[in-house]
């Protein structure tokens, strides 16, 4: 038995790469972006009352991952990477099917697309379904979770003078908090854990149109080296 399922829209995000995207919603306020609503559905009408909602549930498809019945177990980052549990512990992108969730902020409606902010979500991102976030059936203050009994421990974020101006003059350019981005984004170390880099590694990627490249200078620190212009622009 198969269900055949539509988007109804695409994400078009700040994240150009799976590397460095937040592990889930709400962990990087400063990640905006929109959903461009495919035809009929940008139609007010399908809108109407989205107004009164701050929050949504996304269920969107995990286009840039594999999945399948192989996927039983995983290795999630949280634990290390190294430790298995079953994929339905997990919210692991590789699933039996490539389903995810995200309840992200809805900042604004302009003609068609909804204004999203605090996403986990890849640019060009497929969206089946949109739900209002319902706080008095969604939030459980009681429910525990003790593979993940608290959000990720931060690591600081460090600006080299060229890096923070740039960040400014792109801040500025594109409209959108780019050093809160980086820092937000950053502070969940997006390196492997297995990795120990030494001061002189350098790690990159992309977000909106810029290459940023950062280091450890000592193992709980980042440093941001500096913000280029990506080559291609999309
Ligand atoms: N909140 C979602 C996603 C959790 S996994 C859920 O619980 O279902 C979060 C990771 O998904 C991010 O780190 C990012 O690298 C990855 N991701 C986001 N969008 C994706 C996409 N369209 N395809 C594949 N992986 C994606």
């Amino acid at each position: 038995m198969g269900y055949t399922l539509e988007p109804i829209g695409i994400v078009h995000s700040c994240f150009r790469e799976k590397f460095a995207i937040p592990r889930q919603p709400q962990l990087a306020p400063a990640a905006t972006g929109t959903l461009e609503l495919f035809a009929p559905y940008n139609r007010a009408e399908a809108l109407a009352g989205l107004e009164q909602v701050s929050h949504l549930w996304l269920l969107f498809i995990f286009h840039a991952a594999d999945s399948g019945p192989e996927h039983l177990r995983v290795r999630p980052p949280r634990l290390g990477g190294n430790q298995r549990i079953g994929v339905f512990a997990s919210r692991a992108t590789h699933r039996p099917n490539p389903l995810g969730q995200s309840v992200v902020r809805l900042d604004g409606i302009a003609e068609g697309k909804l204004l999203l902010s605090g996403l986990d979500l890849l640019d060009g991102t497929p969206v089946l379904d949109i739900k209002p976030y319902v706080p008095y059936a969604d939030s459980l203050p009681d429910a525990h979770n003790g593979l993940a009994p608290a959000p990720p421990a931060a690591i600081t974020v460090e600006w080299s003078a060229v890096a923070y101006s740039q960040a400014q003059q792109h801040a500025a350019r594109l409209q959108s908090d780019v050093a809160g981005l980086i820092e937000q984004c950053l502070a969940q170390d997006p390196k492997p854990a297995y990795q120990q880099p030494g001061p002189e590694r350098e790690y990159g990627v992309r977000f909106w149109d810029l290459n940023l490249r950062w280091h450890y200078p000592a193992p709980d620190r980042i440093r941001v080296i500096d913000i280029q212009l990506a080559d291609i622009r999309t």
